[in-house]
């Protein structure tokens, strides 16, 4: 039976984010431990069978009509395009799209398009070697150039660009970072850092926000507000000098959207989050496993999407970061 993954306050989730590893090839100070972290073990990570199956219970019977993969790092799961493949046969008009550093995506980016992929998102925080090397704590800025530009003659449409800011480290790039993206045709969105790193280093009153971002923007560049409604999309979009260019800026913290979230998350061990930064999470793996009818797995999703808070309350002194850090939720 089809049935929607509603919430108690009325919202309707539609957009899937998955996650298919809690590895990673990068370190980025806002997301991972210098040392890494303890990584699941492999046997509770969902088989790609598994997340196949998934994945088409969540279109057939749920619903989903959007679909992100991400992690950890998704380029590292050797499934990657065959997931993509068995979507795109069997759902051609469920949009995918791919959250990635783009390490090593100047090798797979044509499978991935030939797999169904249309367009994708790649996290570049800064375009100087050193302020990469030490943002990510490895040394590889060029790789990740090399796979935004091969995505993009791969035909990947649009490319989108995510940027986190971090004080003293990066800051100061955002109008560089912008200049690049409009020389290459990318869109560039900055998202607000977020309380989800391993270390704990967030902190509310130094991050950079969505109004500090704007006002060093607005420095150098003529920004008026893109009149296209907003949705769902949780960035906030300008038109640059006069446009058809866009940046976008996604304010978690200061401007949260959680009143129009239409997204639903599986980690990499089959457990549902109904808010990314929810408390607690639904086992879909075990029931999976234990045999479950797809009629039996579709209610537990529901079930689990209906107590979905109102807000995710960053800002509120009661606010508790979740267990698990970004890497391991799948941003
Ligand atoms: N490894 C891939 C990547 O970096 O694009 C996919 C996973 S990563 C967790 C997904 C997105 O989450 C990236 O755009 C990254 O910048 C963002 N992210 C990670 N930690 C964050 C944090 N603490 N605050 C805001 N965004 C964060
Ligand atoms: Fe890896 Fe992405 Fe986290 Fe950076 S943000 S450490 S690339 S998962």
């Amino acid at each position: 039976m089809r049935k929607q993954l509603i919430d108690r306050y009325g919202r309707v989730a539609r957009d899937l984010r998955v996650s298919l590893t809690d590895k990673c090839n990068l370190r980025c100070q806002y997301c991972m431990p210098a040392d890494g972290l303890h990584w699941i073990p492999k046997p509770e990570i969902l088989t790609d069978d598994e997340v196949k199956h998934l994945l088409n219970l969540a279109v057939d019977r749920l619903g989903i009509n959007q679909i992100r993969f991400t992690g950890g790092e998704p380029l590292l799961r050797p499934g990657l395009t065959s997931i993509i493949a068995d979507m795109a046969e069997r759902h051609p008009t469920v949009e995918m799209s791919l959250t990635t550093n783009a390490i090593g995506l100047d090798k797979t980016a044509p499978a991935l398009v030939e797999a169904g992929l249309k367009r994708i998102n790649v996290s570049l925080d800064t375009v100087d070697r050193d302020t990469f090397t030490k943002l990510a704590r490895r040394d590889r800025l060029q790789d990740t150039l090399t796979g935004i530009h091969a995505a993009a003659e791969a035909g990947l449409d649009p490319v989108k660009i995510n940027t986190v800011l971090m004080p003293d480290i990066n800051d100061a790039e955002a109008p560089d970072l912008l200049r690049f993206a409009l020389h290459h045709g990318y869109e560039l969105r900055f998202i607000e850092q977020m309380p989800l790193d391993a270390d704990g280093i967030w902190k509310r009153d130094t991050m950079i926000t969505a109004a500090d971002i704007l006002n060093r923007l607005q420095q150098e560049f003529d920004l008026t507000p893109a009149t296209e409604p907003r949705g769902s999309a949780p960035a906030e979009k300008w038109l640059v000098n006069g446009g058809p260019a866009t940046v976008g800026i996604i304010g978690t913290v200061t401007r949260p959207f959680c009143g129009d979230c239409d997204r639903t998350r599986l980690t990499a061990d089959g457990q549902i989050r109904n808010c990314l930064f929810a408390q607690g999470e639904t086992d879909l793996r075990d029931a999976l496993r234990a045999g479950h009818t797809d009629d039996e797995l579709a209610d537990i999703w529901a079930q689990a999407m209906w107590g979905k808070a109102a807000g995710a309350g960053i800002d509120d002194p009661s606010f508790l970061k979740p267990a698990r850090p970004m890497s391991a939720i799948g941003g």
